[in-house]
């Protein structure tokens, strides 16, 4: 996670107004994707480090500091393409605020049969997302 942290803080500021989101892939303790919030219309984290690597993932576990979004907004589903690419496991720093997402990415992971880790170094990955999340009412 904490190398995804790091990735995160690449994204800054062109992703905005998206969060800074980070992403790495692991398999058999080796990182072998990294992805990082890309301008609006582009990649966010996860589909970037996802199109590094071939193939279905059930060997690989994802770290991600922000909830994989649900729903299609600018980009597909993060949540979706994880999916589609058989990812093993997913580990979360940061459940995603926005009204319509809130734990509704990881439900769909956990029903496609995803093993999910939720609040995984939330402590270190808050300070670099927090001001860049939707905030309720906004
Ligand atoms: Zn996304």
């Amino acid at each position: 996670m904490r190398a995804a942290i790091e990735e995160g803080r690449r994204a800054l500021p062109a992703c905005l107004p998206n969060p800074p989101v980070g992403c790495v892939l692991v398999r058999g303790g080796q990182i072998i994707a990294r992805g990082f919030t890309q301008p609006p219309f582009e990649y966010h984290a996860e589909p970037m480090a996802l199109s590094q690597v071939e193939g279905d993932l059930e060997d690989v576990t994802a770290f991600v500091t922000l909830e994989p979004c649900s729903f299609h907004q600018r980009t597909p589903s993060c949540a979706k393409q994880m999916i589609a690419r058989r990812v093993g496991a997913v580990y979360v720093a940061l459940i995603d605020p926005h009204p319509r997402n809130r734990g509704a990415g990881l439900s769909m992971l956990r029903d496609a049969g995803m093993r999910v880790v939720e609040s995984f170094l939330t402590e270190e990955a808050a300070p670099d997302l927090e001001p860049y999340l939707h905030k309720a009412g906004a």
